[in-house]
């Protein structure tokens, strides 16, 4: 199964642009990607399926709100 990567701010699926880096505090390699909607450099959201996408989206949401 193919995780899905979205964007922690906006929510959409299409980052490009990954990026290796190196915390070096915690000695734990990371990955973040540039968002192509909010032009936003971040680490992503991983999902397990389509359906925790929605659900992600709908928490995006109901933050968007308060
Ligand atoms: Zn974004």
């Amino acid at each position: 199964m193919k995780d899905i990567v979205a964007c922690p701010i906006c929510g959409s699926k299409e980052l490009s642009g990954l990026k290796h880096m190196e915390n070096w505090m915690k000695k734990t390699p990371m990955s973040s990607y540039t968002c192509q909607k909010c032009g936003n450099l971040a680490i992503p959201f991983i999902l397990d399926s389509e359906e925790d996408y929605k659900k992600f989206l709908i928490e995006l949401e109901k933050k968007d709100q308060e």
